[in-house]
């Protein structure tokens, strides 16, 4: 990177420039995934994929969603993610057992 008013050579991330104490521009609205912490780094969409697959195993995956649901994993994203992921199981699980017990009422009225 070069200085915008004298054109020396800049330091790799210096502020300003040594030569003539010109500011250096950051340039912002650019973020470098790299420099983002582990704990905010985001999820990529296959990442969203691997976890809702992990999830979705029978009793495995379910110990590993309330693990990460409930502070096994540091980053933000992925404890989200799980716990959305939990809230969902739950209105799935309860949907079934309405719909089974309207079923099973259905069934025995008929019968
Ligand atoms: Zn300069």
């Amino acid at each position: 990177m070069y200085c915008e008013n004298c054109g020396n050579k800049l330091n790799e991330g210096a502020d300003v420039c040594l030569e003539c104490g010109h500011k250096v521009k950051k340039e912002t609205g650019n973020i470098n995934i790299q420099n983002i912490p582990n704990e905010y780094r985001p999820i990529s969409m296959w990442g969203y994929f691997g976890y809702e697959i992990l999830f979705a195993i029978p009793f495995i995956g379910w110990i590993i969603l309330l693990v990460f649901a409930f502070g096994g994993t540091s980053n933000i994203n992925v404890k989200n993610f799980a716990r959305s992921y939990f809230c969902f199981l739950i209105v799935l699980i309860v949907i079934i057992l309405i719909f089974s017990a309207v079923v099973a009422g259905t069934a025995a009225t008929m019968a």
